[in-house]
């Protein structure tokens, strides 16, 4: 059975079934306060149910329980206080874009001044001899306390602070904003927090004991977890940070645990298939044909391979190596392998750009063995392609290169014996499997560059063998790495131009496409690093340094910095032409410069690129940084990183250290699994399974255990999570995968 069929047949039960939880499916539209303008910039954040809203965790969470008399309050403290407008609030209109409104408030033991900036409106929304909660940082000096901004609203009931931080009466109409843990989520334009947790309060409320409950009762009683209920509510409005840890644990072994059992079906599903048997080729004439002799590390993957494909069982291998380890070849000689079978080989890369590579590079080796190599691209004409596709399916093309193009519906192979997918992170499990639904149980094939820990690489990839190429091929030179600040700007350009002088190219790496994309509070760059929530985020953090956007960055140095060197731009957001064209005049070199979002981070090779420069680095993940880097130091010459650090901290520059301390990406990967914070390399799509919303791999180990023995007991009674005790569980699982299908590059 092939992995479609095996997914029917989960979606099959699920459907047998009567759907209980309709009222989850229900639009977000329908949702208090939220209507069609907002359910479009919701829509942006993933949100279109009400099972998305009341599933959008918070990031973080700010702690506003603690509460201060004025003659308490410290400097620099970050507090509630509770006090009584003592004037009517004074407004002065100090220049063109610069209003002030101050007010001065009391409570029995003193007096606090309060200042906000460009929010006239609030002259009247604050009234004297009311009483208000404001929460904000204290600045001034001990005898004339200030605070700046603060966040206010009228004290609710009359129970005084104390008891507004406990009783905390829910459901609540709309979440008080003072007095309590805030939730932190992640945001986009137009969209403020108030509005988001005020449409999960409302969520919650619709909801009921509607809430999915995907663990079987007795796994919630042996792990003691708490129930659904208790997790959705206090993980948007903890009653205290107790109930925060408690539903946070339930939620992580949740996603765990689903995703185990998943990764399990597929898994057992394998066994039962019978594949092509290809037997092992004599590798001599194919090594004969290279330019180089193949380490010792590919030559092993290579056997590893051909010896799955030998078996007469479908192979499913990862090939995991360094960036640079030569993966390409272990790819070249299955493919070679199984055209000597007479079978066809499909190569899916992630971008236009890998594609092309991949072909020039390949067509360069198989072709004179007497391969017939083609390429089908999303770019390519209409004509062009339906040439293609006629080709491939009277078998007239052996091994065909492309992007997710290949997986489209026109797409019929005469007979395919392999798939091969290169950088596998950028795929989804479902799209892999898309493709080899061509063929009839064809191999697979999946390269990843991403280096991830033997411990995890089982559970991540838990249906696939792993192969690691853990040897470089003979003559690399380290890549030296300088970590950078602002103050050395001048001195980088300086270096610039004497590498250009000498011939060399550069790539200058910038964290967003375009301006807009910085969101106000939600500490820019969310889509690049999507975070995990951590604890509490301290309202004192300094805001972080403005980000470098490709398109302005490239304006200035095009213009102003270096007008007479040829400076190109290439992001996600162009079309697939100019893109090619950026692309193509770098690798020919007659572009100088390259600046460019993370679309080259992965696979790009011009090996007469000798320095790379990461703006705002520290916004970037470690193995994601490496990545970076190994654009560079792939042909005979010296080559650089330069890492520009705009973050503040100490740890921002520590975790940057190690970028210094090693080339090796192992290394590097399991130092970031050991260091939480932005850019967690499992915070993103970097491993081609559906999106970690809660859990992390790294932090969530002890539970992760725990959630892998849960689902062996689970599938052990219901191999197939046929009995109506799993319905939510296979239904979570169904929605799980389609979901990771919408998720193409
Ligand atoms: P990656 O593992 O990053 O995909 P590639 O397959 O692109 O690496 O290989 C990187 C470069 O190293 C290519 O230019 C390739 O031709 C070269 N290469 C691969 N294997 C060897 C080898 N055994 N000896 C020398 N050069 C090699
Ligand atoms: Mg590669």
């Amino acid at each position: 059975m092939s992995d479609y069929d095996h997914w029917q047949k989960i979606q099959n039960y699920a459907k047998l079934q009567p759907m209980k939880d309709q009222t989850l499916d229900t639009s977000i539209r329908y949702i208090k306060g939220v209507g069609e303008a907002r359910e479009k910039l919701m829509g942006k954040l993933g949100m279109f149910t009400l099972r998305d809203l009341v599933g959008y965790f918070p990031r973080a969470y700010e702690d506003r329980t603690l509460f201060s008399k004025i003659a308490d309050l410290q400097i620099g403290q970050t507090v509630c206080v509770q006090a009584m407008a003592a004037a009517q609030p004074k407004l002065s209109h100090i220049r063109k874009g610069l209003d002030i409104v101050k007010v001065r408030v009391v409570d029995e033991s003193g007096s606090l001044e309060i200042t906000f900036f460009n929010q006239a409106f609030i002259k009247d929304a604050i009234k004297q001899g009311e009483s208000y909660i404001f929460y904000g940082r204290i600045s001034g000096t001990l005898l004339r306390p200030e605070m700046t901004n603060p966040i206010f609203e009228v004290k609710q009931g009359d129970g005084g602070a104390a008891s507004l931080l406990k009783q905390h009466p829910r459901p609540l109409a709309s979440p008080t904003l003072t007095g309590r843990i805030m939730p932190i989520y992640p945001l986009t334009a137009k969209l403020s927090q108030k509005i988001i947790s005020s449409a999960v309060r409302h969520g919650l409320n619709e909801c009921g004991d509607e809430l999915p409950d995907v663990l079987p009762g007795e796994i919630t009683r042996h792990y003691e977890l708490c129930k659904a209920r208790y997790a959705y509510e206090n993980i948007h409005f903890p009653e205290d940070f107790k109930a925060l840890d408690i539903a946070r644990r339930r939620l992580i072994f949740e996603e765990l645990f689903v995703l185990v059992v998943a990764m399990r079906l597929m898994r057992e599903r394998r066994v039962e298939q019978s594949g092509k048997r290809i037997k092992m080729p004599n590798f001599e004439h194919f090594y004969k044909n290279l330019h180089f002799t193949p380490t010792g590390a590919q030559k092993r993957a290579i056997i590893e391979a051909t010896e799955d494909m030998s078996e007469g069982k479908p192979m499913n291998r990862l090939i995991q190596g360094d960036v640079g380890s030569g993966k390409t070849l272990v790819a070249a000689a299955c493919a070679w392998n199984v055209w000597q079978a007479g079978l066809q080989v499909a190569f899916m890369a992630p971008t236009e750009i890998l594609a092309k590579q991949h072909m020039n590079s390949l067509t360069k080796l198989l072709e004179p063995m007497g391969m017939r190599v083609g390429l089908l691209t999303g770019a390519m004409t209409a004509k062009a392609k339906r040439e293609m596709y006629a080709k491939l399916s009277l078998g007239e093309i052996d091994l065909v290169i492309g992007t997710h193009a290949l997986i489209s519906e026109g797409v019929h192979f005469h007979d395919l014996g392999l798939v091969i997918t290169d950088e596998q992170h950028r795929f989804g499990v479902a799209q892999r499997s898309l493709l080899t639904e061509k063929g009839d149980s064809p191999h697979v094939l999946v390269m990843s560059a991403t280096p991830i820990p033997r411990t995890l690489a089982l559970i991540i990839y838990g249906d696939l063998d792993v192969s690691t190429i853990d040897e470089m091929p003979p003559g690399r030179r380290e890549i030296e790495t300088h970590i950078v600040g602002e103050h050395h700007r001048k001195r980088v350009y300086g270096f610039i131009e004497k590498l250009v002088k000498q011939g060399r190219q550069v790539y200058i790496i910038c964290p967003m496409v375009e301006e807009e994309e910085v969101k106000q509070g939600d500490g820019g760059a969310a889509s690049l690093l999507k975070q995990h929530p951590r604890p509490l985020a301290s309202p004192d953090e300094p805001s972080p340094c403005p980000l470098k956007s490709a398109k302005e960055f490239h304006k200035h140095l095009s213009t102003e910095i270096f007008p007479e060197l040829s400076v190109k731009l290439v992001h996600g957001k162009m079309k697939p032409k100019e893109k090619d064209a950026a692309m193509n005049s770098f690798a020919s070199g007659e572009a100088d410069i390259l600046v460019a979002t993370t679309v080259v981070e992965v696979g790009v090779d011009v090996q007469n690129a000798a320095l790379i420069i990461v703006e705002n680095a520290d916004r970037f993940g470690l193995s994601q940084l490496h990545q970076l880097r190994g654009r560079v130091g792939r042909g005979e010459y010296e080559s650089h990183c330069i890492l520009f650090n705009s973050g503040k901290s100490e740890a921002s520059r520590e975790r940057l250290e190690i970028m210094k301390s090693t080339n090796d990406g192992f290394k590097i990967a399991e130092k970031d699994l050991s260091m939480r914070g932005p850019g967690d390399f499992f915070g993103s799509r970097q491993h081609g399974l559906p999106e970690l919303h809660i859990a992390n791999f790294a932090t969530d180990m002890l539970v992760l255990n725990q959630a892998q023995n849960a689902a062996a007991d689970v599938l052990k009674k219901d191999p197939e999570l046929k009995s109506p005790q799993n319905r939510d569980l296979a239904d979570q699982i169904k929605r799980m995968f389609e979901l990771n299908t919408d998720k193409m590059n």
